[in-house]
């Protein structure tokens, strides 16, 4: 006999208040989005790179004082629609593991390099940014694709002419966070998280600001720590 005095419901959620809550207490410094953007810029690069071996990856980040902006362009693999749609708007998804394992069954050295792992990264621009609008074109697909979220449940996806592959992710940055936008500021972070990225980062037009190399990218490095 079912009890008339229970009452059952679903608990329900303020996504926009979630994803700020999430993106805030999982990410305690506010500049962190330079490393997780520039790392999955790196990635992007690295997986090009696979059918493009003489690939000269670049990572170009701009800032716009005036409109509030950061931008972290790269000139990696894209993303294709679905790509977007699985993995770019899902928090929690990322192809990483697939990829990896695909790639090191394949033998593809690239396997053991790329960095991006739990599909959360993308959050971390919700600490300083309150709208994000990402550009990509994948290497081979010959439009581009634009998606943008201000931190609610709805995404808008549309396409869009790019001349080259590759991917932008811009910043709008929100109130309270302008600190953000000095260059001092992003420099500081680039050698802070990406020192040892082995792509050129570039700050508005000026670099590399990161060294590029880390000891084990060297051929005769062989410490096993
Ligand atoms: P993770 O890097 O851990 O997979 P993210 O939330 O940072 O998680 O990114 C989710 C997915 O979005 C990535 O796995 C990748 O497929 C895609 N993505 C994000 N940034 C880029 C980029 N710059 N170029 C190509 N794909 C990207």
């Amino acid at each position: 006999m079912p009890d008339a005095t229970v009452e059952r419901f679903d608990i329900t959620a303020d996504f926009e208040g979630l994803i700020r809550l999430l993106a805030k207490n999982l990410y305690t410094e506010p500049e962190v989005f330079v490393r997780e953007l520039v790392q999955n810029a790196h990635d992007a690069i690295a997986l090009r790179s696979v059918d493009q071996p003489d690939l000269h990856g670049w990572i170009d980040i701009s800032v716009d004082q005036v409109a509030r902006l950061v931008t972290v362009r790269d000139n990696g693999i894209g993303m294709s629609r679905a790509e977007i749609r699985e993995f770019l708007s899902v928090i929690g998804a990322s192809d990483k593991g697939t990829i990896r394992d695909e790639l090191s069954r394949a033998g593809h050295d690239v396997a053991r390099r790329l960095i991006g792992q739990f599909g959360i990264g993308m959050l971390s621009a919700y600490v300083v940014a309150d709208r994000i609008v990402v550009r990509s074109r994948r290497a081979d697909e010959s439009d581009g694709l634009e998606w943008s979220n201000s931190g609610s449940r709805a995404c808008e996806l549309r396409q869009i002419a790019r001349d080259q592959p590759g991917t932008e992710v811009e910043l709008h940055i929100a109130e309270g966070y302008e600190f953000v936008l000095a260059a001092d500021h992003l420099t500081r972070s680039i050698v802070k998280y990406c020192d040892f990225i082995p792509y050129p980062i570039v700050l508005n037009g000026v670099g590399p600001v990161n060294a590029t190399a880390a000891p084990w990218h060297k051929d005769h490095w062989t410490s096993p720590e």
